[in-house]
């Protein structure tokens, strides 16, 4: 059993598809196959993930902040009437251009989870779909889980199978989830 106390979740190919553009309303927002079912499971194996996204559609101007918040708030009412799941959220909301601390590869989201979660990084796990959700992860010294969904085939080949911050590789989010709570 590989149990964390702390499961931090990238969203855009993780939970949700890749939109090329980005995502303006929860109408948008479509699931991955089985991702909300593993978070749901989850937060029935007493869990609270937090997903740890970057939103830079907020900073270039392209969504106002509160139709993101509204996104996630939506989300929050869909997990609590299935099952009372329950989950954090942690966004970055600037421009790349801005040059801020919490823009994955950043560490700056994982490292204020960890200390909201009371974790140490190795009680931690980030489940991503990018290379720069790999390097954020290895910057906060969490393990990472990579998945094949959204962007995962192409990191796959720009990641050392080696590297001893890859914990695992999974098909989706339900393999990550089926992998942590085995
Ligand atoms: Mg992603
Ligand atoms: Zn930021």
């Amino acid at each position: 059993m590989v149990v964390k106390r702390a499961v931090f979740l990238d969203r855009d190919g993780v939970v949700n598809k890749n939109r090329p553009d980005c995502i303006h309303n929860y109408h948008q927002f479509q699931f991955l196959p089985g991702a909300f079912d593993a978070i749901i499971r989850l937060c029935q194996n007493g869990l609270v993930p937090a997903l740890i996204t970057n939103q830079s559609c907020i900073g270039r101007g392209w969504v106002p902040e509160s139709r993101i918040r509204h996104i996630h708030a939506t989300l929050q009412q869909r997990l609590n009437q299935r099952g009372g799941g329950f989950m954090n959220v942690y966004y970055c909301p600037h421009n790349p251009k801005a040059g801020c601390r919490c823009r994955k590869p950043e560490a700056l989201m994982l490292r204020k989870a960890l200390s909201d979660y009371k974790a140490a990084p190795s009680e931690a796990v980030f489940v991503g779909d990018n290379v720069t959700d790999f390097l954020a992860a290895k910057n906060a010294r969490v393990p990472f889980i990579l998945v094949r969904t959204g962007y995962g085939e192409k990191s796959l080949k720009k990641i050392d199978p080696r590297d001893p911050g890859l914990l695992s590789v999974q098909e989706d989010l339900a393999g990550a989830v089926d992998f942590l709570l085995r």
